[in-house]
């Protein structure tokens, strides 16, 4: 079958539901998706008896409500349409309620104390904006998931609050420009997602990527990525072949998967899909991550979406590519032909400055986790610390306006002063710094601090929000003015001075500008322990409570759980590295110890003159190695059992940071020196090298 005759078949999209239902049906719920009106019961009964039929055709039996608890991943619970039929068979029933509204026993999600035990159940409501789809036997209803007081106990509900926030604030502004036609203005998202391919019977040999999803140990191969000759190199057939299915697979489901190629380090892979609405975007790449996941098990491999599955080769991260647009498709990150429309761009785009000026602490939070700790700042991801890349014909525009002085751009630029001193330009698709963790490519910012396993959800609630508070402001700013071009042009030029020390347009892995930024006083934020407070700091709570997108109980509720996360993550960690350590390695060399020494008894009592310097040598070598590795497993056992009788997240998590950390790291090394001395068919795990050329 071709591409086009099978794109999208598994989604209840808007074709299928034009030819499903009835015309009064399928306008109320046009009416709902577009304009977020009420449904009402006998519309979403009508709309519910048409989805089941068309799943049922798919080959479905049951359906679920599909949600995005705070856990980062996706949950659901089957329920099949059975229903008994006074003759003893069933009927396949699918009602309005049930589409509309599920009860999952939600106790064991996490809710950072938002949901009292004895009040377990939580309420998942049908998203109509993100369409059903099935997939294996099951009809997938995309759903926010809520308490029973009303507060969200998931991702997908502050980022729908996050982006109608976004969208009244940007249409005041919008207004202003005298633009009455757009009805919402919403956000898109592209989000590149890099990962690694490790054969399955190889992965199964490493208990630390079975229990961590990253190795704890493991010395460095005499190859990485030192050749580069792994990046956009030919794609191998095994490794094609699981490609091929994936995009099938994807496409099936809607998804526009639209690039695959190889990345940096060996084994690592990248997928871009083309942008959509956010929403749509953010459940698409959970979707990607799953199915990634689940193809790879099929060709007998393992996908791996940690950060940093091997040290000293780069990590995995994702980059979210993000642009505002109007109902009509106009894209107001995109410099426009006349002076006015360049007016209204240079407010958005000083809107998105300020925006990431004042909330750097939250947009570095929301990418915050044990993962994502050990590639910021690392091989080839940005630094810790957040900055804007402009590009040099931006910048050179944004001084002028700043400095009064008529904008001098490159010769191509057509200068012309329209709107007092905003000038006329042509946008700069030339500028490319792949080292900055905010860069504008042309029409659109791109946030490249995001962990490979992150959800989008959070980045976008946190990007959407900061974005709308700034345009609140100058909404409030431009409504009142008398002389609008003026107030305009100074509003743009109070932002470029007041916000400029965000923009950056040099190399973000340099050392130099660590110090630069610490002098321009931008937040270096560099570990989740670090992050976390700041989602309780005034400025950040009045900012998202202001705009309904968080309550206070539910941003204390995200503080908790990012920190219970952390400790969590890293506690089972530290265990595998001691039960690795201890039943394992510790074994693996000391019997190859024994093996070197009984080889030279063996020698010298052949010939007692043979000096055995080789075997004396190493000998005393590995046994300086087990007495430190011993050593080093018993201090971070002791510390991860003090540590589970303290309490308060908070505080156990600044002792991960500052002593078990450092912990792991030394015992690490003393194994990894031990690993290169020890034979190979004595080490007890793959290789880096057997890892990363498995495939
Ligand atoms: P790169 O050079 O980083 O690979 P690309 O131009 O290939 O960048 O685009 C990367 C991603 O950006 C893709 O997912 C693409 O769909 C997305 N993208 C392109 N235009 C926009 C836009 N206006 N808004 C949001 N995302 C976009
Ligand atoms: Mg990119």
């Amino acid at each position: 079958m071709r591409v086009p005759e099978y794109f999208g078949s598994m989604v209840f999209d808007d074709r299928v539901m034009k030819a499903r239902l009835s015309a009064d049906v399928y306008y109320s719920l046009k009416k709902t998706i577009d304009e977020g009106e009420k449904l009402d019961l006998s519309v979403a009964n009508a709309v519910a008896e048409a989805m089941k039929e068309w799943a049922v055709e798919k080959g479905a039996t049951h359906f679920t409500h599909w949600f995005q608890p705070m856990t980062g991943i996706t949950a659901e619970k089957h329920d099949s349409f059975i229903t008994p039929a006074p003759d003893g068979r069933v009927i396949l029933e699918f009602s309005g309620k049930e589409l509309i509204k599920g009860e999952p026993d939600a106790s064991s999600f996490p809710s950072g104390g938002l949901r009292a035990t004895f009040e377990a159940r939580g309420y998942t409501a049908w998203d109509p904006t993100s369409y059903a789809f099935v997939k294996g036997k099951t009809l997938y209803i995309p759903t926010a998931f809520c308490s029973y007081g009303g507060e969200a106990l998931d991702k997908k509900t502050p980022l729908l609050r996050s982006m109608e926030a976004l969208n009244r604030q940007a249409l005041r502004i919008l207004r202003c420009f005298g633009n009455d036609r757009v009805k919402c203005v919403h956000t898109c998202v592209g989000p590149e997602q890099e990962y690694f391919l490790v054969d399955a019977a190889v992965y199964k040999r490493r208990p630390d990527l079975l229990y961590t999803g990253r190795t704890l140990f493991g010395a460095r191969p005499p190859k990485g990525q030192e050749l580069d000759d792994h990046y956009f190199g030919s794609i191998k057939p095994r490794v094609a072949a699981f490609m091929e299915d994936l995009d099938q697979e994807l496409w099936k489901l809607g998804i526009l998967a639209k690039t695959e190629h190889n990345e940096v380090a060996p084994a690592q892979h990248e997928l871009a899909p083309i942008y959509t609405t956010t929403n749509l975007a953010t459940d698409h790449n959970q979707l990607t991550m799953e199915l990634m996941q689940t193809i790879a098990a099929r060709h007998g491999m393992v996908c791996l979406l940690h950060e940093k599955p091997f040290a000293g080769v780069n990590g995995s991260g994702k980059h979210n590519n993000w642009s505002l647009a109007t109902d009509a498709g106009v894209n107001l990150l995109s410099p426009g032909e006349t002076p006015h429309e360049n007016a209204q761009f240079l407010l958005f785009l000083c809107a998105v400055i300020q925006a990431v000026d004042n909330y750097q602490d939250l947009l570095r939070t929301s990418v915050a986790s044990a993962g994502n700790d050990h590639r910021l700042g690392a091989n080839e991801a940005p630094p810790a610390v957040v900055s804007i890349f402009l590009g040099d014909e931006l910048t050179a525009v944004l001084k002028s306006i700043e400095a009064e002085e008529p904008y001098q751009g490159a010769e191509r630029t057509r200068m012309k002063l329209g709107v007092p001193a905003l000038p006329r330009f042509l946008r700069d698709t030339t500028d490319r710094n792949r080292t900055s963790p905010f860069a504008f490519t042309g029409n659109k910012f791109e946030f490249r601090m995001l962990g490979s396993a992150n959800s989008i959800a959070c980045v976008n609630i946190m990007l959407n929000s900061a974005v709308a508070d700034t345009l609140r402001q100058f909404a409030d700013c431009l409504e009142g003015a008398e002389d609008l071009d003026a107030a305009i042009h100074a509003l743009i030029k109070d932002t470029i001075r007041t916000h400029k020390r965000i923009i950056f347009n040099g190399n973000g892995y340099d050392g130099a500008w660590l110090r630069e930024a610490e002098k321009r006083g931008l937040s270096n934020l560099r570990t989740t322990p670090d992050c976390v407070p700041c989602l309780l700091e005034k400025k950040n709570v009045d900012m998202l409570t202001g705009l309904k997108v968080y309550s206070k109980a539910e941003l204390e509720s995200r503080y908790e759980i990012t920190l219970e996360n952390y400790c969590k993550c890293v506690s089972i960690e530290a265990l595998t590295m001691v039960d690795m350590s201890r039943r394992d390695i510790l074994p693996a060399v000391e019997c190859y110890a024994a093996q070197v020494a009984s080889a030279a008894a063996a020698k010298k009592s052949l010939t007692p003159e043979l000096p055995c310097l080789y075997e004396t040598e190493l000998v005393r070598r590995l046994s300086g190695l087990t007495d430190r590795i011993a050593e080093q497993t018993g201090a971070l056992e002791r510390l991860m059992a003090e540590l589970q009788a303290g309490s308060g997240f908070a505080a156990v998590s600044c002792r991960i940071r500052d002593e078990v950390l450092p912990a792991m790291g030394a015992l690490r090394a003393a194994v990894d020196e031990a690993e290169t001395l020890t034979a190979s068919d004595c080490w007890p795990y793959p290789t880096y090298g057997d890892l990363l050329f498995s495939v």
